[in-house]
This record gives C-alpha cells, structure tokens and sequence, in this order.
C-alpha cells in the first residue's frame, strides 16, 4: 500500500502547524538539500508545450530516494475556472523503486515556491528589507506574503494586479490573516508599487515576453524575486535589467534557468550565479548595499523532492486523517502478477488443481 497525501490531508497538516511555521520548516528543509547540491543527479525538467499552456515533469533523485512531480502552467485557465498551476508528484526509494506516497502538490507548490523565494532572499536581499512590491495577486500571492512576513520581516506590502478582483481577494485573505504589523496598500500601477520597495516580486502569469518590470522602477539595493517567467517566451523582466553593471543574477539549476528563466533573452555566456553556490558559501550572494539581486526563479525539482520528504515525515508523525491505496499489487508470489488479477482460473489454482487430481 502508498500513503496517499491529499489536498485534505495538506490542507490538515498546514491549519494543524500553521501557514507560517509550515513553510519556515519547508525552507529549511530547502536548503539543507540545496547545500548538499552534489548529492542530486540533476536534469532541466521535462517540458511538454502547447499554444496555452505547458505540462512538466520534474524529475530529482539524492540516491537513496526519487521524486517526481507533474505541474502544469496554464495562464487561460482562470477564465474557466481553472487553475493557472496545479501538481501532483511522488516519493519512491531507490533501492526498491517502490513508491511510498503519492501526493498532491498543487497547494504544497505554492508553500514550497514561497519557502525556496525566502531561502533566495535571505540570502540576497539587503538585511533591513521591510517593504516588499507584490506584482500579481492570484493563487500564489498569499503564500508569497505569509513566507516573506515571518521569514523576512516584511512589514509593507505594496500590490498591484491588472485585475482588481485578483487584488481584493489577496486583500479579504490577508484580513482575515491578521499578520502581525503588517501594512497592505493596494497600488494603481507597478511603478507605483516599486516606488520605495526594497524587494520585488513579481508572480505574473502571462505566455509572453511580458515587460512587467522596467530598468526606471529599479532602485539600487533592490531585490527582485522573479517568479512567473518559468517557461520559453514568458518572461516578466525588461533585459536591460537583467544587463545591467549593477545586477546579479542568481538562478535555481543553470542548464534549466537557461532554457526557462528570464535569462533566456540573454546570451548564453551570460554570467549567473547557482544558488546552491551561494547557500554554500562558495559565491558571494550580494557584494554590496546598491547591488540590484535577482532571483530569476523557475521552480526546479530538488524543491519539490524536499516539499515531499517534508510532507510525508509530517504525515506520518502527525495525527489525522491517514490514507493509503491500493497503487502496486501486493503479492504473495512476486512471479504470479497474473495470479493476482483475479483471472477465473489463476496459475495457483490450476497447479492446485492438478496436484489433486
Ligand atoms: P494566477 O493565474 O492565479 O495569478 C496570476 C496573476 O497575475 C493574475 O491575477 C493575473 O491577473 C496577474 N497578471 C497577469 N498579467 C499581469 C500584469 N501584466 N501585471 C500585473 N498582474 C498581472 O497564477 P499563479 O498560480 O498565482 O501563478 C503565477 C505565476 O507564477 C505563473 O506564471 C506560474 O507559472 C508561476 N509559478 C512559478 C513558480 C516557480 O517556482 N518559479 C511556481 C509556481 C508558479
């Protein structure tokens, strides 16, 4: 049997520990796996694209165990009531390739985007950062806020949507949230937002070379967490920002952010930075306070086989609703897979059979 993780048993877990310490425990478990970058066999994920929309397997693996997650990134989605993002993935061991849970991973890709987003800018924003812009306000904008509020210190959040229903929805969450000392102003444009903002985030979702953020919003010391521009031709930074003598450029897995990542507009020696390198020390993350940093995130597999390690020790150390399915057939004999589907005369029956007759 395979523990199954569900969107209830997510949705247990996350109300019993709390959004906050939920993904304060999943950005740690992020980064220790990003410290131990050598220990992963590592390949940009597998990306199935159509006119709207794109389907990925992202596929990670330490050696002793292996994950894998299927997302899709659909932008029209919302229109019909769908969503722009939604996942499941699977823990399996190595040794036996058996899985052990299968688990949804449409909410825990929201936590864990936002846990990998914090781990980023600790490690390069400016120390003093209070005010955070927050540039698209839809599935993933809470998750966003709760990770930067209690891991950052964010204590002003400036919004901005192009549709106002997307703001008003973060608003109404964020009210009934109540986090502490935090202010929310809602913006009429991103220059507006940007104005003052020590960091940037922008969670857009549009399949295009969108110019969500131009070189003029960009004030020295910012930090930008760019994290809708996740596939080929959808991007949301201008290049002259990414170009700039100023700005550092640090990306999840090299080879992917490449293909994926804002810095498909630039040319293919472009410097980056990883962030394993930086988490480890052996680069430096900001060099100084007017040092413009971006996180050019496109969300890669070792996250998500961190989120579900992390989910699956919850779920089996917490109380609750627990769940298991009949995924794999259990067999008594390992060679009589046939014996096993209740055919009307299986193997054993029939050897059975003849030793009486
Ligand atoms: P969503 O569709 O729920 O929300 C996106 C929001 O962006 C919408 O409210 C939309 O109105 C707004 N928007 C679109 N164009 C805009 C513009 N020009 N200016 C301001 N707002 C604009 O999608 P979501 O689930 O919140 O995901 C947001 C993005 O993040 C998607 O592009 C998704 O692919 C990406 N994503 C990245 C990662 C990662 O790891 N990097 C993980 C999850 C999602």
């Amino acid at each position: 049997m395979v523990d199954f993780i569900g969107t209830g048993r997510v949705r247990e877990l996350v109300q019993d520990l709390g959004p906050g310490p939920f993904i304060a425990g999943l950005a740690r478990e992020i980064e220790a796996d990003y410290r131990r970058w050598e220990a992963f066999e590592k390949s940009p994920r597998h990306a199935t694209h159509s006119p709207v929309g794109v389907i990925e397997l992202m596929p990670a693996c330490d050696g002793r165990q292996y994950a894998f997650k299927y997302v899709n990134g659909h932008p029209k989605n919302t229109a019909k009531g769908l969503l722009t993002v939604m996942a499941f993935g699977m823990l399996a061991d190595v040794d036996t390739g058996y899985p052990r849970a299968l688990a949804e991973m449409t909410f825990t890709t929201a936590l864990r985007t936002a846990a990998t987003s914090v781990v980023a800018a600790r490690a390069l924003a400016r120390a003093d950062s209070r005010v955070m812009a927050l540039i698209g306000n839809g599935a993933q904008s809470e998750f966003q806020t709760i990770a930067f509020h209690s891991e950052l210190g964010v204590r002003e959040l400036r919004l901005y949507d192009v549709d106002p229903q997307a703001t008003d929805k973060l608003i109404s969450n964020l009210n009934l949230l109540r986090l502490p000392g935090l202010r929310v102003l809602r913006c009429g444009s991103v220059a507006q937002a940007c104005a003052g903002a020590d960091i940037v985030t922008t969670i857009t979702a549009d399949k295009r070379n969108a110019v969500i953020l131009r070189p003029e919003m960009i004030a020295p010391g910012m930090h930008l967490n760019a994290v809708g521009g996740d596939c080929p031709g959808k991007t949301e930074l201008h290049p002259d920002i990414l170009c700039s003598a100023q700005t550092r450029v640090v990306v999840e897995f090299e080879p992917q952010s490449r293909i994926e990542g804002e810095i498909q507009q630039m040319p293919a020696d472009f410097p980056v930075v990883e962030l394993a390198d930086v988490l480890t020390g052996r680069r430096v993350g900001r060099s100084s306070e007017r040092e413009v940093t971006v996180f050019d995130s496109v969300g890669f597999a070792l996250e998500d086989f961190a989120a579900l390690r992390y989910l699956y020790r919850l779920h089996r150390e917490r109380r609750g609703t627990r769940t298991q399915i009949d995924l794999i057939p259990d067999l008594e004999d390992p060679k009589d897979l046939y014996g096993q589907l209740g055919a009307p005369r299986t193997a054993r029956a029939a050897v059975a059979e003849l030793a009486e007759a």
